[in-house]
């Protein structure tokens, strides 16, 4: 890289430059600085992470086998509409299950159906 205050050429890891010693890689230490703060500021971002407990989980796991509404709710806690962290990752698990075995099942009665039509 080259130094932005005398234009000498230096090694990409240097950290001043070799020529007239101004500060080098001042785009990464911002980045650095920036990634620092992240922590801080996404802190007061993070989500409830308070813990479900299992008897929590078999209830949002009956809550959402329920037909229609429990699709309804998944849906609605999948994609915010809930601050709990664990509840929202359960509703997308649990989305995503609902997705394969309702993609297997049509499979399933598509290849039933078309045995049966070539039966008949
Ligand atoms: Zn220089």
């Amino acid at each position: 890289m080259y130094c932005k205050n005398c234009g000498t050429e230096n090694p990409d890891k240097a950290l001043f430059c070799k020529e007239c010693g101004a500060k080098l890689n001042e785009e990464d230490t911002v980045k650095y600085a920036t990634a620092s703060n992240l922590p801080a500021s996404s802190k007061k971002k993070t989500m409830d992470t308070t813990p479900i407990s299992m008897w929590g989980y078999f209830g949002y796991e009956i809550l959402f086998s329920i037909p229609i509404v429990g699709f309804v709710l998944l849906l609605v806690f999948s994609f915010g509409g809930t601050n709990n962290m664990n509840l929202r990752n359960f509703a997308r698990s649990y989305f995503c299950f609902t997705i394969i075995v309702v993609v297997l099942f049509v499979l399933l009665l598509g290849s039933l159906g078309l045995s049966s039509s070539g039966l008949y």
